[in-house]
């Protein structure tokens, strides 16, 4: 029709004006990408000898550049992605009667619990990618296009928190072949980055180098997305912006950003909370044996809830085990906490869908949350795994609850 011929220009045009708007920095080699997840900027300080709770994005980002990437994006940019396209899943989930609780999936440690030991759950996982593997599909599809170069040219490197993300990038459900390949080429833990950073010195001084800024667009964040580091976090930025789209026109701005129910470091929290006269029972729990008993607890029907944040690290992600110390010490856990609640309250913007260059992804590729495309570049399925007795993981087999 002439109407789907003019949306298609007008899509041609905000290609071609994103084209214009970033400059290829590479003659031929391929370009050189870098994703630093939220709690990198937390924790990597801490193997230059800084205190812990120093929040050192600055230095980060020009350790990245001086390293010799091209491009330096924000994956709290794609955690405020995940959160518009996870919070429309869930209030579509709220209309339509579930199923319930929806899980979070944005921990691969998780996921993984789930495929091998509670694959009935797996309709209740949230079929977002996180944010790691959201910003590869961006970055491979839009970002690709927009320096006119194939993405099998882009090389996008992450740096987590995390060593089960490796293995996440790997899952053949983050293989795109319209896009040949991976979303995700190679993920480093940030103890991998400070090593080559500590290699690179007296080039490299992390701690005497002149701060830098993620590159735009790509690179602009909420509050709510740095809470993404932190137990409770994905909860509340979730409900921050689930709250705040399902108000009545005329209602005032957000009386209450911060959802302190949902925060701390107990194993296992829970929470009511009215979403414009929808009440919704919500929980969260980290490390591995929380999600184990409040697991158990669901599927003997002794507690029933709408939406249900997991991460398998005590803490979250400020206590993965790609971080440089030992994450068990529970004052360390508290210092890298302080820190992301204090970027937070220091964010312009604490909202996800506040996020200007999130609205401008949406306006020129995506559509709407959950459209069409957006299902296929940003959303994933799950797979039931075999364990053997050998303790090898058949991880592409049919499920058999029996065993092998
Ligand atoms: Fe990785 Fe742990 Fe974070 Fe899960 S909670 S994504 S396993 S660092």
């Amino acid at each position: 029709s002439s109407s789907s011929s003019a949306g298609s220009e007008a899509a041609a045009a905000a290609e071609a004006t994103a084209a214009a708007a970033v400059a290829p920095r590479t003659g031929k080699r391929p370009v050189m990408v870098a994703q630093t997840a939220p709690a990198v900027r937390v924790t990597i300080a801490e193997a230059f000898g800084m205190e812990p709770g120093s929040i050192s994005t600055g230095h980060m980002v020009a350790a990245l550049r001086k390293l010799g990437f091209d491009y330096v994006f924000d994956t709290n940019f794609s955690a405020d992605l995940t959160i518009m396209e996870e919070a429309t899943e869930l209030l579509g989930r709220v209309k339509s009667g579930g199923p319930f609780p929806m899980f979070t999936s944005c921990c691969p440690g998780w996921i993984n619990m789930v495929e091998k030991t509670y694959p009935e759950l797996i309709p209740n996982l949230s079929s977002c990618k996180s944010p790691q593997q959201m910003l590869g599909a961006v970055v491979k599809s839009h970002f690709a296009a927009s320096v006119g170069r194939h993405p099998s040219e882009v090389k996008f490197v992450s740096v987590m928190p995390c060593v089960a993300k490796k293995d996440e990038a790997a899952r053949k459900e983050m293989h795109n072949e319209d896009l040949g390949g991976p979303d995700v080429d190679y993920v480093l833990t940030t103890r991998e980055l400070a090593s080559l950073i500590e290699r690179a010195r007296p080039r490299i001084n992390f701690a005497s180098l002149k701060e830098a800024e993620f590159d735009s667009p790509l690179g602009q964040s909420s509050g709510a997305a740095l809470l993404f580091g932190v137990t409770g976090g994905v909860m509340e930025a979730a409900l921050r912006t689930a709250v705040a789209v399902t108000a009545p026109a005329d209602a005032p701005p957000m009386p209450k950003l911060d959802f302190t129910e949902v925060r701390g470091l107990d194993g296992v929290k829970e929470a009511n909370i009215d979403v414009n006269g929808t009440e919704l029972k919500v929980a969260i729990a980290h490390g591995g044996v929380h999600l184990r008993s409040l697991v158990e607890d669901i599927l003997a029907g002794k507690r029933t809830y709408h939406f249900v944040e997991m991460m398998a690290c005590r803490g979250g992600c400020i206590g993965g085990a790609g971080n440089p110390k030992d994450s068990v010490d529970e004052k360390l856990l508290q210092h890298r906490a302080q820190a992301i609640y204090k970027g937070d309250e220091a964010s312009a913007i604490r909202m996800s869908h506040e996020n200007k260059e999130i609205a401008q992804l949406y306006e020129q590729f995506f559509g709407e949350p959950n459209s069409h495309k957006a299902h296929k570049l940003l959303h994933t399925h799950y797979t039931p795994r075999k364990v053997h007795k050998s303790g090898e993981i058949d991880r592409f087999s049919e499920y058999s609850p029996e065993g092998p």
